[in-house]
């Protein structure tokens, strides 16, 4: 089940404050509180839905491909397009997710190293 107050619901609902990026009628991006490189950016769908699964369950196909599309705006927007980037989606326990509303990670601005 979705919680509604969670920190992302709180930052949709402008409750919470963020540095926003890019804003459309489907999707927020904004900088991440505690980035864990120079340029680490968050990305979230403003539909009620907890992980990925969720988010695909939920969306309809114009809102996914909308939201990937948003992606590639936020990488022109931060000039990272050419230089590289990583796109990480933490899902759920095993994949350490903490906020429980679907995002996507944009990080970049500096070399990251292998996942292993
Ligand atoms: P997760 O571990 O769920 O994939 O990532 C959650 C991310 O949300 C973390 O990188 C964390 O720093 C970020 N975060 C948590 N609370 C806030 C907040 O209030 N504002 C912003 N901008 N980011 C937050």
């Amino acid at each position: 089940m979705y919680d509604e107050n969670n920190i992302f619901a709180k930052i949709l609902r402008k409750e919470i404050p963020c540095n926003i990026v890019y804003e459309d009628d489907t999707s927020l991006f904004f900088y991440d509180i505690n980035p864990l490189f120079k340029i680490h950016v968050l990305g979230i769908p403003k539909i009620a839905c907890k992980d990925y699964s969720d988010f695909i369950e939920k969306s309809d196909p114009s809102l996914r491909s909308q939201f990937f599309e948003n992606i590639k705006i936020v990488l022109d927007k931060l000039d990272i397009s050419k230089s590289g980037f990583r796109l990480v989606s933490n899902s759920g326990t095993d994949g350490g997710q903490e906020v429980p509303h679907f995002h996507v990670h944009i990080l970049g601005g500096e070399k990251i190293s292998a996942i292993k």
